[in-house]
């Protein structure tokens, strides 16, 4: 469902919006590079033409891979770490056309640290300033560079700030990537029941608000274990609870990513399922019922097995979320009066006479 899939891209939004602020950098980089070569060279470097036609065609393919992949596919992420090889390769040969040490876009390379650093964290960090240092002297090795006095102390400073730059960048990622596992923690405490892990009652009622909002068709299913007290009472709570968390753990993989599970109360369970292809969503259903009536439970050497009774109202063909609640409610009574171990469709009448309970 949308609601799942908005979770899951929040992650990689943030990393997207980081993406972009890069890609525009190399642009303002290409376009000073490109003034460099026009105005100071005036066109005479072929080195430098390479360089910057490399630049132009690099970027139109980063570019259209950033705005036109979806942001979790793999061409995607390749792409974003492909990036980095890229800009090492540049800065480099940057550096060597621009002076070697007296190159005024040394700095550049602090921007690379803190773009490895988003993926590979504090080691990434540290490779990187590394990689960057040892390749920068390579070119300084290469341009004749005076290694002594002045140009020895320039240097190492020069080596050393990207070290600095590759521990704090390093730091300062790992931290937040630790502080946004424990926010992710924190939700799932919030937001899931402890017994099952499956989502609670709370979750149950703020996706409904969504999928009212969203207007897209969603199943709604409240469902109930038969004869429940019958466990707790002959195996005892300790067994009831296993019993939930297995039922818990059949809903997840037999919902997979085409709806939610919930732990309305006690031993009913709540399920939203896109119905866009109603029949799908029927089978799944379906499957869901088949599968918790073919476990078999053990407890004190005894093997058992439980069924469960369905309720279910489509929305939105029969009106707003609420009368949804209240229609599959009714079809779970129903359910369990007929005889239990039933669905109760959306599209099964309600006789009036017999709404009324006991
Ligand atoms: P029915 O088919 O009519 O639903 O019968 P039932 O026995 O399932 O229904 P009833 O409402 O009589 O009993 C529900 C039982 O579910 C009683 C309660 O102790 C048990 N239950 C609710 N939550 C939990 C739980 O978290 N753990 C355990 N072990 N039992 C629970
Ligand atoms: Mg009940
Ligand atoms: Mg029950």
């Amino acid at each position: 469902m949308k609601r799942v899939e908005n979770e899951v891209n929040v992650r990689t939004q943030n990393d997207h919006s980081i993406e972009t602020i890069l890609s525009l950098f190399r642009w303002v980089f290409l376009v000073i590079a490109g003034g460099y070569y026009y105005f100071l060279l005036q066109g005479t470097s072929l080195s430098f033409l390479v360089l910057f036609l490399f630049g132009v065609v690099y970027m139109t393919i980063a570019e259209f891979a950033l705005h036109r992949t979806p942001l979790n596919s793999k061409r995607y992420q390749y792409m974003t770490k492909l990036s980095v090889v890229f800009d090492y390769v540049a800065f480099l040969w940057l550096i060597a056309l621009t002076g070697g040490a007296e190159s005024s876009l040394f700095p550049i390379a602090y921007l690379i640290i803190l773009h490895v650093s988003v993926y590979w964290k504090f080691i990434g960090g540290m490779v990187a300033a590394l990689l960057l240092g040892g390749g920068y002297t390579g070119v300084l090795i290469f341009s004749g560079y005076s290694f002594t006095g002045e140009g020895l102390v320039g240097y190492l400073l020069d080596f050393m700030f990207l070290i600095f730059i590759g521990l704090l960048g390093g730091i300062i990622v790992s931290r937040e990537r630790m502080m946004r596992s424990k926010n992710t923690q924190l939700e799932d405490i919030a937001r899931k029941d402890f017994l099952t892990e499956l989502y609670n009652h709370r979750s149950f009622q703020e996706d409904l608000r969504y999928c009212a909002e969203e207007g897209n068709p969603v199943l709604v299913v409240l469902s109930d274990i038969d004869y429940f007290k019958a466990v707790n009472d002959q195996f005892g709570h300790m067994v009831g609870d296993q019993v939930l968390r297995k039922i818990g753990d059949i809903f997840k993989k037999q919902i997979g990513t085409s709806g939610r599970a919930y732990r309305y109360g006690g031993e009913e369970l709540a399920i939203l399922l896109d119905a866009t292809n109603i029949e799908e969503a029927k089978e799944r259903l379906e499957t869901i019922q088949l599968a918790i009536r073919n476990t078999t439970f053990t407890a004190d050497g005894d093997r058992f097995s439980i069924t469960m009774s369905f309720g279910t109202a489509l929305f939105p063909f029969e009106n707003g979320m609420t009368p949804c609640l209240k229609l599959a409610d009714e079809r779970l009574y129903l359910a369990k009066k007929q005889g239990r171990n039933i669905i109760y469709w959306y599209d099964q009448y309600i006789d009036k006479s017999s709404r009324l309970r006991p």
